[in-house]
């Protein structure tokens, strides 16, 4: 019995090596020492959301190089001083799906502190004027190049699919309003609307050569929400003259913890944190607003709705049980910009890719993980209501001898946003175009 195991178990490993593709992986490591130098020279010059006209001119000049149709400057803001830097490029080939691929460009407000040949040194004033250092510490440089690469192989690979790709390259994903700046500026109405819809991420966690992927929800909605606790100020002796908006700060912060623990259900995940609260100037003030800074997560539109009315209710109730005057009553007000869905992959097109990828890659290489609640503004592309199904898969960064270590000592590794993180570059980015090309070969094959 324990032989016949053995047995089927070596031909099934034989048949998923036979599954995969030596002539894409030929083709690949072909092309992965200028990926890797593009990648170099990206990691050491990253730019800031909303700003990213060089690495946008890069990415227009290389996608052009390869015979694709290139629209730059995709993309419209609320705020007429910034620019779309977004980048639509089009390969039509014959009647066929439409598969739109998308990679995220900018990088974050962080002093990279890795140490590596090639860390990025730049600094730079951020919009409100802070000299800040710039990092490409989410590694949007592994997407940019990871594009840059599969398109190439797409383009010499024209005979072995049908169809209409369009690559995007999307500005602020970090600020979670590139993708709404993008449709708002007429995407669907300048190229044919997509039957379907990838991404990669790279993993702070998982170890390089390594897919990994979550059917369903797997990332969270955020919404960032301002709150103004309005009181009466006094002279820090003089409590009773006041309304003290530091104390009904407090309040109003202990009663919203309710909201997750009381009124929701324990099977709809949500969260509300708050990030930042400034109220005062002085030991003996009493201030006449407290200013609070929250961000919420949920998968479920109606979940956000609703904690988005209770904060509305709760402020309102703690202003009233301290005897606010009605014309003082706080002000809760979720932002238009800064909020976007939650990012939910298809489960057929995720079963789908996932056998694809499993064939391409080898069935050990590709992991389901947990969802999460971080977010990602890549299902806008999916319109509301999930119309156009979306998938975005997670590729490893990490090498495998400091995952051993981090298990070891116990320290954990630096996560994405970490001044310190740093992904492999050859591997991560040969697993990126990889993998990739096997998923928009297996939706526009002929
Ligand atoms: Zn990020
Ligand atoms: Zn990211």
């Amino acid at each position: 019995m324990r032989a016949c195991f053995l047995a089927l178990a070596c031909l099934l490993i034989a048949a998923a090596a036979a599954a995969q593709n030596p002539a894409l992986d030929a083709k690949v490591d072909q092309e992965l020492p200028s990926l890797v130098s593009t990648y170099k020279a990206l990691h050491a010059a990253p730019e800031l959301s909303h700003h990213e006209d060089k690495t946008a001119a890069m990415l227009a000049h290389e996608l052009r190089g390869f015979g694709y149709d290139v629209t730059e400057h995709v993309g419209k803001y609320p705020k007429p001083e910034w620019q779309g830097h977004g980048i639509v490029a089009l390969m039509k080939n014959g009647a066929g799906p439409t598969v739109l691929v998308r990679a995220d460009m900018d990088a974050l407000p962080v002093e990279e502190q890795t140490g590596l040949p090639y860390a990025s040194h730049v600094r730079t004033k951020n919009d409100a004027g802070v000299d800040v250092g710039v990092m490409h510490a989410c590694g949007h440089d592994i997407h940019v190049t990871s594009l840059i690469g599969t398109a190439k192989l797409l383009a010499a690979m024209k005979d072995q699919w049908h169809g209409t790709l369009v690559l995007i390259g999307q500005p602020s994903e970090e600020t979670i309003d590139g993708a709404r700046a993008m449709l708002t500026d007429g995407l669907y109405s300048r190229i044919p609307k997509p039957d379907y819809a990838l991404a990669l991420h790279d993993s702070s966690e998982l170890e390089t050569g390594k897919i990994a992927y979550t059917p369903g929800y797997a990332l969270a909605s955020s919404t960032s929400v301002d709150v103004t606790i309005r009181g009466r100020g006094a002279h820090g002796s003089r409590p009773e003259v006041s309304k003290d908006p530091i104390v009904l700060a407090a309040e109003f912060i202990m009663a919203i913890q309710t909201i997750v623990s009381r009124e929701n259900s324990p099977f709809d995940p949500a969260v509300v944190t708050v990030g930042s609260i400034h109220g005062g100037t002085k030991y003996n003030i009493i201030p006449d607003d407290v200013h609070l800074q929250l961000t919420i997560r949920t998968y479920k539109e109606e979940v956000r709705q609703h904690i988005l009315v209770s904060l509305d209710r709760i402020a309102k109730g703690v202003a009233l049980a301290g005897g606010v005057p009605e014309d003082r009553a706080p002000v809760v007000k979720a932002s238009e910009t800064e909020v976007t869905p939650a990012m939910y992959n298809d489960p057929q097109l995720t079963e789908r890719e996932v056998s694809a990828l499993k064939r391409g890659l080898g069935a050990d290489s590709v992991v389901e993980k947990p969802p999460v609640m971080g977010s990602e503004d890549f299902g806008q592309f999916g319109l509301e209501g999930h119309k156009i199904p979306t998938f975005m898969f997670m590729v490893g960064a990490i090498d495998t001898d400091r995952i051993a270590a981090s298990q070891k000592t116990g320290v954990p590794l630096p996560s994405l946003h970490s001044s310190l993180f740093w992904p492999v570059p050859d591997t991560t980015i040969r697993t990126g175009v990889k993998a990739m090309t096997v998923a928009v070969l297996e939706l526009m094959k002929k």
